[in-house]
């Protein structure tokens, strides 16, 4: 397989959205984006600390039971790993361009067997929701890896879709947490920046907006 070592800049849309129906009140919305986002910077040093304090996946609200499809063609790496959290079913999947994606906060185990082929948009699971409701936030969390699983990386930049429109109506706040001694840092979905598990946070700011409460 193959190792993906672009830097930023040079990440490609390979992958698709993990819907097979168009956006809207009745299917799907985009929820919380990656990145610094203003409600994981205020989580940073629990949720996200091992994610080095930004939120490493893309949320879309979706009703529970709503079909979520593979975003590429490949291999079924693991069913519920609860190392990887985002309980109470997640899924991952190998592609053969050397990303991993990862699907969570899924309804069920998904009927799939580690090993198996799946093809770019196959229904692999349902949405569900990690207050285990179904009407508090159920929604699909998407994160896009490396082969080894220690990265993340920036997914708005790996999916092709419109995500300028798609921020436009959604459940979740859009803003990016500001560090006033830079703050034009991290202010747009397409320059948030990868990841690497268990680092150090990346997000302590001396002075940020909005103001910090920790
Ligand atoms: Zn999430």
């Amino acid at each position: 397989m193959a190792s993906p070592t672009m830097a930023q800049g040079e990440a490609r849309a390979v992958f698709g959205l993990p819907f097979a129906e168009p956006p809207g009140p009745d299917t799907w919305l985009l929820g919380q984006v990656y990145g610094n986002t203003t409600g994981a910077f205020a989580r940073r040093r629990e949720w996200y600390r091992a994610g080095q304090g930004i939120h490493f996946g893309i949320d879309f609200s979706a009703r529970c039971g709503t079909p979520i499809v593979a975003i590429g063609d490949g291999v079924v790496l693991k069913v519920d790993a609860p190392e990887h959290g985002s309980a109470p079913h997640n899924l991952l999947i190998a592609h053969p361009n050397g990303y991993v994606s990862l699907y969570g906060h899924l309804l069920e185990r998904p009927p799939l067997r580690v090993g198996q082929r799946v093809r770019r948009g196959q229904v692999i699971g349902l949405t569900g929701d990690p207050d285990l409701t179904c009407n508090s936030r159920p929604h699909l969390h998407l994160e896009i890896r490396d082969r080894t699983l220690g990265r993340a990386f920036n997914a708005h930049r790996l999916i092709d879709a419109d995500w300028d429109a798609l921020m436009l109506v959604g459940a979740f706040g859009r803003g990016f947490q500001r560090d006033l001694d830079d703050p034009r840092k991290w202010q747009s979905v397409y320059d948030q920046p990868d990841i690497r598990f268990g680092r150090p946070l990346i997000n302590e700011f001396r002075n940020t907006w909005p103001r910090d409460w920790n």
